[in-house]
């Protein structure tokens, strides 16, 4: 009877001390997601670039980086970075402790300048991390970019001396990696463009984001590329762990099909969405999701002022399947979990 009584008064304090002990240690799940650029054109200072890291963990990568330290400094600007403590040993400012410090890497969907620029205008005074892109990628940065004439070779191979700063890592179409210093994988899905471009699937405790690089829709590609990315974000939805799209939607729909140049417009990413949303369950499986429209090419005649309404209000007319849609804004972040 005593024993049962101490059994007792044990369990119950295991029980008690257990519950709240699961709370606390539940891994959080999601994403911090801060625009460094928004856009695809034609505005240098704005261009493609997302600071991508775990809820509860700055470290990040970036998916692109056609804009990099202006990103930095408008987002530091609105608030975005303030519960990072520069160390009083550190030399740096806000933004050069968080380029160097906390931005562990950076994937690349393709060496189009609008989605590296930002990344090699700071190279000088960033340090040292890891450049992730499919073959033809990182071929084209190493041939084109970091090759002593257009800009110094800051890479471990390419055109001699190599500064080794930044280490080439090639990705395996769909296979997935750990990025490294960071709690995320990846993987990487090419994409049809005018030249091979990227999506990839960013993971991290259960939780996915998927970003794309520039993409033609399937029906002018005569492709499965996007297929074969929704098969996959249709099992991340299934299973609850797929948090945000970021895609491109560069012109609107009265773009037509043979100027594309391997880019969308609503109406085809609408077509394109709602293969998604067949693969994930049918009507009403894409409710709630949130689809950040990037890469919206603006011009500088008079009638493209608005382009950002126009690109939301045709998405929304045909938005039958209750997405979320956003048009990002330089410096802005949210967190999805
Ligand atoms: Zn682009
Ligand atoms: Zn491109």
């Amino acid at each position: 009877m005593k024993n049962c009584l101490v059994c007792s008064v044990i369990a119950l304090f295991l029980s008690g001390f257990y519950i709240p002990q699961s709370d606390a240690s539940a891994p959080k799940s999601g994403f911090n997601i801060t625009v460094l650029g928004a856009k695809g054109g034609i505005e240098d200072g704005n261009l493609t670039s997302f600071m991508i890291s775990p809820v509860g963990d700055e470290r990040a990568v970036l998916c692109d980086a056609g804009t990099l330290v202006n990103g930095l400094r408008i987002a530091n600007e609105k608030g975005v970075f303030d519960n990072i403590v520069v160390p009083k040993s550190s030399p740096l400012n806000k933004v050069g402790y968080v380029l160097t410090e906390h931005i562990k890497g950076y994937l690349i969907s393709h060496a189009h300048l609008d989605h590296i620029a930002g990344l090699i205008i700071a190279s000088p005074d960033d340090s040292a991390k890891p450049i992730y892109g499919l073959p033809a990628t990182i071929a084209t940065i190493k041939n084109t970019h970091f090759n002593w004439k257009s800009w110094v070779n800051f890479a471990d191979s390419g055109t001699p001396p190599v500064l080794n700063k930044y280490k080439y890592v090639t990705l395996k179409p769909l296979m997935t990696r750990e990025l490294t210093n960071t709690n995320m994988t990846v993987t990487a899905f090419p994409l049809s463009h005018t030249q091979p471009s990227t999506a990839f699937l960013i993971n991290s405790n259960n939780a996915s984001v998927l970003c794309f690089g520039d993409t033609a829709p399937d029906s002018i590609s005569n492709t499965d590329a996007l297929l074969t990315v929704w098969k996959k974000a249709a099992e991340k939805i299934k299973a609850g762990a797929l948090k945000a799209i970021i895609i491109e939607n560069s012109y609107t729909n009265d773009r037509p099909d043979h100027l594309l140049f391997g880019h969308l417009t609503p109406h085809h990413l609408i077509k394109e969405l709602h293969k998604l949303e067949m693969l994930a369950g049918g009507k009403g499986s894409l409710a709630g999701l949130s689809v950040i429209i990037s890469h919206i090419k603006y011009a500088l005649q008079a009638k493209s002022t608005a382009i950002e309404n126009t690109i939301l209000n045709q998405l929304t007319e045909q938005n039958d399947m209750q997405i979320t849609f956003i048009i990002p804004e330089q410096g802005q972040r949210w967190v999805f979990n």
